[in-house]
């Protein structure tokens, strides 16, 4: 069950490239390719390095997960159907601890809408779809 009632978020579909990404998820575990010519961290899973162009140095990574939130914005009226029943829902920007660079898209599980605290650290966990498929989230560490 999700943390915000109603919300049933879309189940990825994983290919090869994103395959070891969602497993790791349900492992409860974030895993990001990591650059072992230039050790630059990807998201999301990419084929070859954007920072030195290499295509096979790229290896997975276990990362922390901790952040902060960068920006937010409040969906009302999402046409997507599993997050239509849990409107208005956050959508914020977390910008990685570990690297800058990497940021992802949360719903703030435990924010209420619209108060959210900017800047404010966030811990790493991780939400269930409909299809039992984890997916990683970020709440406000407290
Ligand atoms: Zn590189």
């Amino acid at each position: 069950m999700s943390m915000i009632p109603g919300l049933e978020r879309p189940a990825p579909v994983p290919n090869e490239q994103t395959k070891p990404f969602w497993d790791a998820c349900n492992a409860r575990r974030l895993v990001l390719q990591n650059c072992t010519a230039c050790s630059r961290l990807h998201y999301p899973p990419t084929q070859k390095c954007s920072q030195c162009g290499a295509a096979d140095t790229l290896e997975w990574k276990e990362v922390q997960g901790k952040g902060h939130i960068d920006v937010f914005f409040v969906i009302r009226d999402s046409r997507i159907r599993g997050f239509r029943s849990a409107q208005p829902i956050n959508f914020a920007v977390i910008t990685l601890d570990e690297d800058p660079g990497i940021n992802f898209l949360s719903n703030l599980p435990g924010t209420a809408p619209g108060k959210v605290p900017v800047g404010a650290p966030v811990n790493l966990i991780f939400e269930p779809t409909n299809t039992g498929q984890l997916l990683p989230e970020w709440q406000v560490a407290t």
